[in-house]
């Protein structure tokens, strides 16, 4: 290990790695301290959605362009990685499993067309029928957007994790148990015994942020929310769009991924701590949900049910920049169900703040420093 990095990030999840990536690749140097594997967490067990269309508000121009910096960047990182991160192309379909959904949905189209790397319309049940006849004849429409992505999120976290290593990143598998400071700078990260000293710290723990309000001085106000995800056997011949719904009362989507298993997502549960246990309850709604949107899949057997945990702030949006009070000392999390679809623009934007102290992209709503002027 070395005894001294430009920077050190805490955490090998997508927003460590991707934040790690984007500084070696402007000359910093860099250290990652994970303590488990990188991506054994959240970062490797998501849908892999890459849809920023499905969010209004305050987050969406962070969402679009951490969507056109994953085109651009995709496939660079599996060439330099050597890891495929089975990425596919396809259309998503919003279906309106209920006729009270229609106005607000047909409302979104317009929305979406704004952005130009989307196009979307409104289609009726027959045409939705003609694309796909398997999909549940219980349907009042849905709006088409073209095209999302999907990926294998655990291989795209190695692979920047792995990209970022040949760009001279370490990543050293060990835990972090506190930051070191000189007066109120960051200056090291300690490993229990041992310390790496460095000019700036990055904390990116997921889940696991309220665990650092220990060694800042701050609350990071951030709680793990249990999400679990079934996959069951492939459709023949394949399902070629990412469906979802809001199935049963709850969101649902069914997808078709490279790995050929039909993916049923996901569930979304607070209040049970670091619980990674997958449940029985879970796979019945999860099943209940997608047979609800495609009836055939009630007849398909299991291959896979996991459980992993989104970071989710106090607000539900994300955190993202300097810690209040402390010089050289960054904080990214909170990123909910959105993480994989954010990490460019958080490795961007975390980038230019450690080397310039400021960035040109709007995170100013997204600083810690909202959940302490709000407790003034
Ligand atoms: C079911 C589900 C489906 C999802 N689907 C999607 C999707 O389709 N699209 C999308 O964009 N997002 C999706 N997400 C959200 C996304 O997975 C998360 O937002 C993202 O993975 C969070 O990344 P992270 O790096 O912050 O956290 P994590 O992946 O949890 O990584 C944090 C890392 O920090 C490490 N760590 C913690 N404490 C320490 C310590 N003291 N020392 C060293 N290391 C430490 C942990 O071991 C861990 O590896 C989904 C989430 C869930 C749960």
């Amino acid at each position: 290990m070395r005894q001294r990095s430009d920077v050190v990030v805490v955490g090998g999840g997508i927003i460590g790695s991707s934040i790690a990536y984007r500084l070696a690749s402007e000359g910093v140097q860099v250290t990652i301290i994970e303590r488990d594997s990188v991506g054994n967490h959240a970062s490797g067990y998501a849908l892999g959605l890459l849809n920023p269309t499905n969010e209004a508000g305050k987050i969406e121009i962070l969402n679009h362009r951490s969507f056109k910096m994953h085109k651009e960047m995709l496939d660079v990182v599996q060439e330099e990685s050597g890891v495929d991160a089975q990425v596919l192309r396809m259309p998503h379909i919003e279906l309106a499993l209920d006729e009270s959904e229609i106005p607000s949905l047909m409302s979104e189209v317009d929305r979406i067309n704004e952005f130009d790397e989307f196009s979307s319309r409104w289609m009726e049940p027959d045409e939705i029928h003609k694309l796909e006849p398997r999909i549940s004849k219980d349907i009042y429409g849905g709006i088409l957007v073209e095209d999302v992505i999907m990926l294998d999120s655990y291989n795209l976290t190695l692979a920047t994790a792995q990209a970022a290593e040949s760009r001279g990143v370490e990543i050293v598998l060990s835990e972090a148990t506190g930051v070191v400071y000189e007066k109120d700078r960051a200056i090291g990260v300690q490993l229990g015994n041992e310390e790496i000293s460095c000019d700036s710290v990055v904390l990116a723990l997921g889940p696991w942020s309220g665990t650092a309000s220990l060694w800042t001085d701050i609350d990071i106000p951030i709680v793990p929310q249990k999400g679990e995800i079934v996959r069951v056997e492939g459709f023949n011949p394949p399902l070629g769009f990412h469906l979802h719904g809001n199935a049963l009362g709850s969101s649902c989507s069914v997808v078709q991924k490279a790995d050929g298993a039909t993916w049923l997502a996901a569930t979304s549960e607070d209040g049970r701590g670091f619980d990674m246990t997958p449940s029985l309850a879970a796979m019945e709604t999860l099943s209940q949900r997608g047979t609800r949107i495609m009836p055939e899949l009630e007849s398909h057997q299991l291959v896979l049910h996991t459980a992993c945990m989104r970071p989710v702030a106090a607000d539900g949006e994300p955190i993202i920049g300097g810690v209040p009070g402390k010089d050289g000392l960054f904080t990214a999390t909170g990123t909910g169900g959105k993480g994989i679809l954010m990490g460019p623009v958080i490795g961007k934007a975390i980038s230019d703040l450690v080397q310039h102290g400021i960035t040109d992209l709007p995170i100013e709503e997204f600083s810690l420093e909202r959940f302490t002027n709000q407790s003034d």
